[in-house]
């Protein structure tokens, strides 16, 4: 283990004995202590008490600036008023029907205005809207394998926990035991920015492919840029193979810009899913795309999709009001600018400390590679130091900073973030550099 990180380790056991306390008893009922796989970290994850702002604070009582932000859900921050609001305002009318309500419309309605979507369906997960729309994207095209990016993360369906098997364009094998390799075989991976990994698939079996699932800018791998015309060369090739492309839009919708990467990018895809934000912290997510596609749905047509708890009023209503908040104080510049003066400091704050690091970033999302780099994709960000990035994370938690927990996660900017807490954040960071230096 890194030196620093078994140092660092011990003093957040000193700092969270609550957190260690709360850790033990969920272990007793709950597999690794947490409810998703991404809340765990060595020793024990940060038990949340309360949430207000740009920051949290543990049952400790230490308190952290949030630029995790629930995996970048929360855009206007924990405990919005205009959120709050809304969901107090709508609990007091039920908090599920199991038929529908008037506010789903609302919802649909500013997501159709501001994407290039024509209809939208909601479900309760990123990885249901990711499902759902494949399955749609298979019956439209009567095709059966998909293209997915190797790093891509589309939710924890069996197709998609499919990883890279061998060669550059392979058919995937299981990413966890649990899904079978006929499931997963039905997945092709390719390295993201590599156009001749997609050619030569296509070249191969493009009769076969159903569709191609990325995100616009891939934030799962870490953030990583696509190369200029990338996407447009990816939108003719597969047209040319009358493939369709999904943009999964869970962390980039609403984040990039108001038409997300769609917008940033210029292109347009045949189906996108939307996650996240359009939950405004609660469990709401979406697919949508052209009426002649979705309109094949159950019961206008044949494809099957569900849920009990789809279109929960309670989760619309804070999607809601967020994505009229953000239509209210127009943030995306001042939100670019913070993100930008962020990495330049943490940049600087890597250079100062000689740590040799890569820092993509664009809109408010980033993520510090630790790595010379460049990082354009998941194989180059594979060659960072995982062992020097836990360190530098523990050293940011004790600074009282939380940044994305992982390597290959993005760190977030809300609207909640002042300048003066960016600074905090950098400074922090310029300590835990300077800490994990030797
Ligand atoms: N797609 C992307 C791009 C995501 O980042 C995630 C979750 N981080 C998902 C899908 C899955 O979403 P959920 O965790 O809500 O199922």
């Amino acid at each position: 283990m890194y030196p620093d990180l078994q140092k660092e380790l011990a003093t957040f056991e000193r700092r969270t004995p609550k957190s260690a306390e709360a850790h033990k008893k969920n272990l007793k009922r709950i597999p690794l202590g947490v409810a998703s796989n991404y809340r765990a970290y060595d020793p024990w994850p940060i038990f949340v008490k309360e949430a207000s702002g740009s920051k949290f604070r543990d049952l400790d009582g230490n308190e952290y600036i949030d630029h995790n932000l629930t995996f970048g859900a929360l855009m206007a921050g924990h405990c919005h008023p205009a959120v709050m609001k809304a969901v107090e305002k709508r609990l007091s009318t039920g908090t599920m029907f199991g038929m529908p309500h008037d506010m789903e419309w609302e919802l649909a309605e500013e997501i159709c205005n501001r994407f290039p979507v024509e209809m939208c369906r909601f479900g309760n997960s990123g990885t249901e809207a990711t499902m759902h729309a494949i399955r749609l994207a298979r019956a439209v095209t009567r095709r059966d394998y998909i293209i997915k990016f190797d790093g891509g993360y589309h939710g924890h369906s069996d197709g998609l926990l499919a990883k890279a098997g061998s060669g550059i364009a392979t058919q995937g094998i299981p990413g966890t035991p649990g899904v079978p390799e006929a499931f997963a075989a039905l997945t092709i991976t390719i390295p993201f920015n590599d156009l001749n990994a997609l050619r030569e698939v296509l070249a191969a079996r493009g009769h076969e492919i159903a569709c191609l699932i990325g995100e616009p800018v891939p934030a799962n791998m870490g953030v990583v840029l696509p190369e200029p015309g990338y996407w447009e060369e990816v939108r003719r090739l597969l047209d040319a193979h009358g493939s369709l492309l999904l943009f999964d839009e869970v962390i980039t919708g609403f984040r990039l810009g108001w038409q997300g990467g769609q917008g940033w990018s210029g292109v347009t895809p045949d189906l996108c899913t939307l996650g996240k934000i359009i939950g405004g912290g609660l469990p709401a997510a979406a697919y949508g795309g052209r009426a002649e596609f979705m309109r094949r749905i159950a019961p206008e047509g044949p494809v099957y999709q569900a849920g009990t708890l789809s279109g929960n009023p309670l989760a619309v209503a804070a999607g809601l009001a967020t994505l009229r908040e953000l239509q209210r104080t127009l943030p995306y510049s001042s939100l670019a600018s913070l993100t930008d003066e962020l990495a330049e400091g943490l940049r600087q704050a890597a250079s100062d400390a000689g740590v040799p690091v890569t820092v993509n970033h664009v809109a408010s999302i980033l993520t510090v590679f630790f790595t010379e780099g460049p990082v354009t994709d998941f194989h180059s960000a594979a060659r960072s130091d995982t062992q020097r990035f836990a360190a530098f994370f523990h050293a940011c938690l004790r600074h009282g900073v939380m940044l994305a927990p992982s390597q290959f996660e993005a760190t977030f900017v809300s609207t909640a973030h002042t300048e003066a807490e960016i600074a905090q954040t950098i400074a922090g960071a310029h300590l835990a550099f300077q800490e994990v230096a030797s």
